[in-house]
């Protein structure tokens, strides 16, 4: 592991917070209703605020993993999403409880799940739902990247919904493998799911925000296809595929999906990082826009205007080329 010479932390990792932890009892402060998901260092629950009603998701972090402390990861994590509080595709932290064992995050509750379960259902969203969610996504990602945060987790398991029927806005969430970029030089290391990983992380290069738009790239194969384009039957045969871009655009697919969906997809999912678009370059692509522009305002899933995020976005093209 490479440290900070000023901080002695990793590099990129941030440790100053604003959110007091609160050592007083978590019972005392939350009734724990259920569990919403775990990972490898984390437990997800449902809670609600004794003194609000409010229903919030609370993150039991460990602050000791493998014998080592992890505190200063834990403050970290809380860095980013202090940075993040203007950003409203990420997730809320309202406040944070240390017990014996763990560092709890209270996070703002997100109803509707995650966007994976919308991946591997038989019954898989209209293109113009998951244009929406991109969208969503993208501009959460395009504030990420102008604090120069990349989150390096992006995956359909860490993008939410603030709700099912009707399906919500998205919120990003886990940002245990976040970093800040710039300040101490390069930024290489094995992070992430292989899966779902770009080629630099896996060959050990360096990592930058183009990290992020190929996660951008598989979520919305995932979405389209209802199928994840790098995963093998090992570990080994995934690195190959990712590292090869070996992805399938075979018509077996994508028979259902839009040419300009396809445009999008491989746009993103390509080997060198500089050629990839940036977020706000994404925010272009016709795909993202044409439903959006349909002349016919009749159409059931037309999206409505949604809130701004404050962006001023590139015009989107005026003449959609797959207007059928
Ligand atoms: P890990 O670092 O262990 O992956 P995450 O932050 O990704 O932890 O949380 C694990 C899972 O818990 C998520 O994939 C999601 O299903 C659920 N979850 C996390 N945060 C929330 C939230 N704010 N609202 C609802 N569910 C959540
Ligand atoms: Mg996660």
């Amino acid at each position: 592991r490479r440290l900070d010479s000023r901080s002695g932390l990793p590099a990129g990792l941030l440790s100053d917070i604003q959110t007091p932890i609160s050592t007083e009892p978590l019972e005392s402060v939350y009734e724990i209703t259920g569990e919403l998901g775990r990972g490898k260092f984390a437990v997800v629950k449902r809670c609600v605020e004794k003194s609000s009603g409010k229903v919030f998701a609370a993150k039991f972090l460990r602050k000791r993993r493998r014998g080592r402390d992890c505190r200063s990861e834990v403050i970290h994590e809380m860095a980013v999403l202090e940075m993040s509080h203007n950003n409203n595709r990420v997730v809320n932290l309202h406040a944070a409880h240390e017990t014996d064992h763990d560092i709890v995050l209270i996070l703002e509750y997100a109803a509707g799940g995650e966007i994976f379960d919308h991946c591997v259902s038989d019954e898989l969203l209209p293109e113009a739902q998951i244009t929406r969610l991109i969208r969503q996504t993208l501009e959460g990602v395009h504030n990420l990247h102008q604090s120069n945060l990349v989150h390096l987790d992006l995956k359909p398991q860490n993008i939410l919904l603030t709700g099912l029927s009707p399906l919500g806005d998205i919120k990003i969430v886990d940002f245990g493998l976040a970093r800040r970029l710039g300040a101490v030089g390069e930024l290489r290391e094995i992070l992430g799911t292989p899966e779902y990983v770009a080629p630099e992380v896996l060959n050990y290069e360096p990592i930058t925000t183009a990290t992020d738009l190929w996660s951008v790239g598989v979520i919305a194969y995932m979405l389209v296809t209802g199928e994840s384009p790098f995963v093998g039957d090992d570990k080994q045969e995934t690195y190959l595929n990712v590292s090869q871009v070996n992805v399938d655009y075979s018509r077996e697919n994508f028979s259902m999906v839009s040419e300009l969906a396809v445009d999008f997809i491989r746009k993103l999912l390509v080997k060198a990082p500089e050629d990839r678009p940036s977020a706000a370059e994404c925010m272009s692509h016709p795909w993202l826009w044409q439903l959006c522009l349909s002349p016919d305002l009749t159409a059931p899933t037309r999206p409505v205007r949604e809130r701004s995020c404050g962006i001023k976005w590139a015009a989107p093209p005026e003449d959609p080329e797959d207007k059928e």
